[in-house]
């Protein structure tokens, strides 16, 4: 009875891991055919902004993979050099060359040690804000994508970074038009259900109109997967497993809601 059980669970799990990834491929399918609505034009450039080299390639992948692979410049900022065990020369090699295997130049990844990498510290957001400013005239940009309120993990650097970016974005510091996009922290489980994840993301895009779904292929999941490995310093086992089972095929991006109060 109890094999019978297992059986069926494993069986439905089959059935919903296969739907997903069917889904995922028509979605994948669709949003080749019509790009997503993200306020973007032609050749425009993105400012994607990071608090530590590998953030670019755990988090933000399918993100920068769907912004690359349709033509559109992407430049990646990573406010610290991942310094916090003094290997910080080795990790921006690392970030170069993981950006370089995600289709971003080398000549467009910036990384500043001006900010200390430490999880207990809280970057001033008004000095960060101007050194985001500095790199989106160097890049010019108009867009920005970074994390939102809750940084994916909850790490207070992540966390600084979108404050910095909403501090640009409500501020007076940039004097060109800029849009913002955060990347949505999602509930635990969800991080780790891989592919399965799809349903939710889909479910809660059909909820909020101000929030973007973008889907990666299992082609765009392997590229994510090859530019971790790029990360040799960050790969222990713990990573290797968020790597695996990580929702690393899909991204949600929200619109920056300007009127809400800074946390
Ligand atoms: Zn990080």
């Amino acid at each position: 009875m109890s094999l019978d059980v297992s059986s069926s669970g494993m069986l439905i799990v089959l059935f919903l891991l296969v739907a997903a990834y069917l889904i995922l491929i028509k979605l994948h399918a669709i949003q080749t055919e019509k790009p997503l609505r993200l306020g973007l034009k032609r050749n425009d450039s993105v400012l994607v902004v990071v608090s530590h080299p590998d953030d670019e390639c755990l988090f933000f992948s399918p993100t920068i993979l769907y912004l690359t692979q349709r033509g559109f410049k992407v430049h990646v900022l990573s406010l610290t050099s991942g310094n916090f065990y003094g290997d910080g020369k080795r990790r921006v090699r690392e970030l170069l060359n993981s950006c370089d295997n995600l289709g971003v130049p080398h000549d467009r990844v910036f990384c500043t040690n001006k900010f200390e990498d430490n999880p207990n510290l809280d970057w001033e957001c008004d000095i960060v804000a101007k050194h985001i400013e500095e790199h989106l005239a160097k890049s010019e940009a108009n867009t920005i994508i970074t994390f939102d309120d809750y940084g994916v993990s909850g790490h207070i650097n992540h966390k600084s970074a979108y404050k910095s970016v909403r501090h640009l974005v409500r501020s007076k510091i940039c004097s060109r038009d800029l849009q913002a996009f955060s990347l949505e922290s999602v509930f635990l489980p969800r991080k780790y259900i891989q592919v399965l994840d799809i349903f939710i993301s889909l479910f809660y895009e059909w909820l909020d109109s101000d929030t973007t779904l973008i889907v990666a292929s299992p082609a765009d999941y392997y590229t994510a997967y090859n530019s971790m490995l790029k990360h040799q310093s960050q790969l222990v086992w713990f990573r290797k497993l968020f790597v695996i089972f990580s929702r690393l095929v899909t991204a949600c991006l929200s619109n920056f809601q300007v009127n809400k109060p800074l946390l």
